[in-house]
């Protein structure tokens, strides 16, 4: 007998497994179906995020920077390391225990909130109009099996954009999957795109000796994020961290020879240029991922860059089929497809108690970017170039980590926290940090943000001494030029 449910979840990255325990939790009756297989062939819970995007990049992100700390800033402290070096392979299988340990706790996830999980790729093939039900096809190799379900939440995910004139072998030329799996540090590696995937796994491997050479599209550097901070990371990437960056490039070829890869390009003065490397990166962007989903056949609007068109509230043009993550507009991020995946399944529990919840739609406008080079970057709202394209009025402060005391206590002083508050209201439009630890500070900002708070709240909220939270908490003051330390 064919199975049947509330709710399907095809894809279960961060948007689609979140949004099967949330429908859980909420009594629905629900089937989370993914594809995933790791390279041992396993099926893998968690999509990109747990198993080659955020979790992964971030442990060698992490266990690179302490190497680096080790090499170059533990004499600082008057300690001192004789015969220092990194095992590469231990490096590599520290990541792979932390994938593990996520990817199977969403298994677990899945049996504690009894959400039934089905391995293979989810096809919708027909919707029975008459009693609401979606037919879909669950395919792992030769097996099929049919199931049913009332509502639908499409979660599937993204795929790294490729480059027309090569193809990834992930020996030579590496997507992000390859390049968190190299097992030996190249002496010379190439990074096409600069990017937040291209700067932090350049990152890893520069801290680790490679020379790295970054070469990207854009004339301009980190063309999201505010100029400013885009300037700052730029010059501080480039002198103190030993990246090479070059902007404004046009990539003529790509050469796979025996012992190198040779990427012939135009730089921005349109000078013909060679690069020689060991490995290259390719880290070009992502595509949303719609493959073999039966979309085409089901009349699923799309738009002209394949994104699955969603309203504010994700909902597609088809009956009870909702959209979240990487496959619909907005940011490529992880806690934005999550965000989604909750917001729908809250909107579906309560249409299925004949109410439509209106109130539980994702806020785009606020949502935290962060990169995790060092210094790590993060920011939230408007950049100062988007404020002034707008003719928005607004004050800025700015306070630098350099004046603050546990920054220079951690010996990690680059970098500033800027703020940004409409001239007339004060309200604060955007904040943006580059230094140690922005990461975790960002979320103060987002509160802020989604309380409506002027930059004056921020000024006269107390924050602990000594603390990198200052830094924020002054930049907020000196958007009334009343900076205490500087
Ligand atoms: C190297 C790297 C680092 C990143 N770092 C960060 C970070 O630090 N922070 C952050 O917020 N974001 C980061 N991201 C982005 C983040 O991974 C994505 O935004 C996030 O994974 C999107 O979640 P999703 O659920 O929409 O899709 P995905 O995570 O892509 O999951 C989609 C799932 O659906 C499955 N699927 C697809 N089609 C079907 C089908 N027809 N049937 C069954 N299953 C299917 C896929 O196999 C996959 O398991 C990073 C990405 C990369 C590549």
């Amino acid at each position: 007998m064919t199975k049947s449910f509330d709710v399907a979840v095809i894809g279960a990255g961060p948007g689609g497994y979140v949004a099967a325990i949330r429908c859980a939790q909420l009594g629905l009756n629900t089937v989370c179906i993914d594809e995933w297989k790791n390279d041992q062939g396993v099926a893998s819970l968690g999509g990109t995020c747990l198993n080659v995007g955020c979790i992964p990049s971030k442990a060698l992100l992490e266990s690179s920077e302490n190497y680096a700390r080790a090499a170059h800033k533990f004499i600082d402290h008057g300690i001192k390391l004789e015969g220092l070096s990194m095992d590469v392979p231990v490096m590599i299988t520290r990541k792979n225990k932390i994938v593990k340990a996520f990817t199977g706790g969403i298994a677990m996830l899945f049996k504690k909130n009894k959400v039934t999980s089905l391995h293979g790729r989810g096809t919708l093939f027909k919707h029975e109009e008459e009693n609401s039900i979606w037919k879909i096809q669950v395919k792992n190799g030769d097996e099929i099996e049919e199931i049913q379900a009332e509502y639908v939440i499409i979660a599937t995910g993204s795929t790294p954009r490729q480059l027309p004139f090569i193809s990834v072998d992930n020996d030579r030329i590496l997507d992000n999957s390859g390049a968190l799996a190299i097992t030996e540090v190249p002496k010379r590696l190439g990074v096409i795109g600069a990017g937040v995937i291209g700067l932090e796994m350049g990152s890893v491997w520069r801290r680790l000796g490679s020379e790295v050479t970054i070469l990207e599209a854009q004339s301009n550097f980190l063309m999201a994020a505010d100029e400013q901070i885009a300037k700052e990371a730029q010059k501080i990437f480039t002198r103190e961290s030993g990246l090479v960056i070059q902007t404004g490039v046009e990539i003529k070829s790509i050469q796979v020879e025996k012992e190198q890869v040779v990427v012939d390009y135009a730089d921005a003065e349109a000078e013909s240029q060679k690069l020689e490397v060991d490995k290259l990166i390719v880290a070009v962007g992502r595509i949303p991922n719609t493959a073999g989903l039966g979309t085409d056949e089901m009349g699923l609007s799309k738009n002209e860059r394949g994104y699955i068109e969603v309203d504010e509230y994700c909902r597609t043009n088809l009956p009870k089929v909702y959209a979240v993550g990487d496959v619909v507009r907005g940011p490529m991020l992880a806690h934005k497809a999550s965000e989604e995946g909750v917001a729908v399944a809250e909107m579906i529990a309560s249409e299925k108690q004949g109410h439509a919840n209106e109130s539980v739609k994702v806020n785009l406008n606020i949502i935290p970017w962060v990169i995790y080079t060092s210094p790590e970057i993060a920011w939230v709202g408007k950049t100062e170039q988007e404020l002034k394209a707008a003719g928005i009025a607004y004050r800025a402060g700015q306070f630098p980590f350099m004046a603050n005391g546990r920054a220079r206590a951690l010996g990690e002083t680059s970098g500033f926290v800027k703020v940004l508050a409409d001239a007339d209201t004060d309200r604060i439009l955007g904040v943006h940090m580059i230094g140690p630890y922005v990461s975790e500070m960002i979320a103060e900002a987002v509160v802020a943000m989604e309380f409506a708070a002027s930059s004056e709240d921020l000024a006269r909220i107390i924050h602990a001494h000594p603390s990198l939270s200052e830094v924020l908490h002054e930049a907020a003051l000196a958007v009334d030029k009343r900076a205490l330390h500087i």
